[in-house]
């Protein structure tokens, strides 16, 4: 299980822009490929991304003769020297992207050298020992509005999350809520309302930034769907220019009418009182998820605790650069009872790593986007496929 190559090279993501994916052979004959999804709206504290090609470089220079005769099985190991090789807080020399394509492709060639399936090597790195009952629930972005689409609409994600008893199911009640849902927008509002933004969610123009919950609930009910789903929201406020306290108003309509049951990045990221304050009068009723807020950072996530800015968290392993910091930081954010939900980027690859990723560390949720486009369909298949596996 000893490193004896590691090769990137570029591939385009979901928006046609470039990334980088890696292979890494072993000494051992096995082979495994990751690649590297890339974010849009992203938070300013997130690990660096460098350019492309800089990551190819830096991969073939600096981090293939580090890590060469190294054993995967030991991500901690590995990770560090990552880690010492890069020598900056924030990944800012070799890039993030780098170091994540090399990460997670050492845990897929660790895993398929031992014969297990990644989200089990994965529970494994967690010490996880009894078998998986839970599966994640779906956090499915079925109306996308800004900086995903060219739309009016202010808030990023409009999401649904399935209630049910297996994966199957839960995919099955996605699959119908997203189809009755776009044969409502094409008859109401024109076929040109049913293009689709960046994670696949329709992108119409609305009369405001409440409508999207009021046709939801409508397709919901009118297809009996309401009692098997809860509706979510990432703002996404980093990017929204209306203040906090117009943002507020907002979100205790959803709340009180919509029955909003998940909220992300409902402030902008430095708004750490904001938080607070909305947590405090509605953790009883919301899941208040901090994503550009605390980036997948450990530092952020204690700012975060000790000012009980939140009672949630999203984990994208891209935002730190390593698996083991990943998992560092979902360990972490269990011990405080935050609600995890793993989540892909908006530029993703057909990389279906963080299905595995949610399964294995027992998040209580992944967000993935609709049942749209082959980069995130490969997430839906590869969870069915875990399924069959469990
Ligand atoms: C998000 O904000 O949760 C998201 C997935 O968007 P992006 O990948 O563009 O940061
Ligand atoms: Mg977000």
């Amino acid at each position: 299980m000893k490193i004896k190559s590691i090769k990137a090279q570029a591939e385009l993501d979901s928006r046609g822009e470039w990334t980088i994916s890696v292979n890494l052979k072993l000494q051992n004959g096995l082979e495994a490929v990751a690649s590297v999804p890339q974010g849009k709206s992203r938070g300013s504290n997130e690990a660096v991304y460098v350019k492309p090609q800089t990551a190819i470089k830096n991969i073939s220079k600096i981090i293939e003769p580090g890590l060469k005769g190294i054993h995967v099985g030991n991500q901690n190991h590995l990770d560090w020297i990552l880690n010492k090789l890069d020598g900056t807080e924030n990944k800012s020399r070799l890039g993030a992207n780098a170091t994540l394509g090399v990460s997670v492709a050492a845990a897929k060639a660790a895993a398929l050298s031992r014969g297990l399936p990644l989200w089990k090597y994965i529970a494994h790195l967690l010490n996880y020992k009894r078998s998986r009952d839970e599966f994640p629930r779906l956090f499915i972005n079925v109306i996308n509005g800004g900086l995903h689409t060219e739309n009016n609409l202010d808030f990023q994600e409009y999401l649904i999350i399935p209630k049910s008893k297996n994966i199957a199911e839960a995919i099955k009640i996605g699959l119908e809520f997203y189809k009755k849902l776009g044969e409502y927008l094409a008859k109401h509002f024109g076929r040109g309302q049913t293009g689709l933004g960046d994670e696949g969610g329709f992108a119409p123009n609305l009369k405001n930034n409440i409508e999207p919950f009021q046709i939801m609930a409508h397709v919901a009910k009118t297809n009996h769907l309401q009692n098997k789903i809860q509706f979510g929201l990432d703002a996404a406020a980093s990017n929204i220019k209306k203040p906090p306290s117009k943002l507020w108003a907002l979100y205790k309509i959803m709340i009180q009418k919509y029955n909003l049951f998940y909220l992300e990045d409902p402030f902008p990221e430095n708004e750490f009182n904001y938080f607070t304050f909305f947590t405090h009068k509605f953790e009883k009723k919301v899941w208040v998820a901090g994503d550009d807020l605390t980036t997948t950072n450990l530092k952020l996530m204690r700012k975060a605790h000790d000012r009980k800015s939140i009672n949630s968290i999203i984990i994208k392993p891209n935002q730190i650069g390593t698996l083991t910091q990943t998992l560092e930081a979902i360990e972490q954010a269990k011990k405080w009872g935050w609600k995890i939900v793993v989540s892909h980027r908006s530029g993703e690859t057909e990389d279906d790593f963080i299905a595995d990723l949610a399964y294995g560390s027992y998040a209580y949720g992944l967000k993935l986007g609709a049942p749209a486009r082959g980069e995130r369909i490969a997430k839906y298949n590869r969870l069915l496929e875990i399924d069959r596996e469990n």
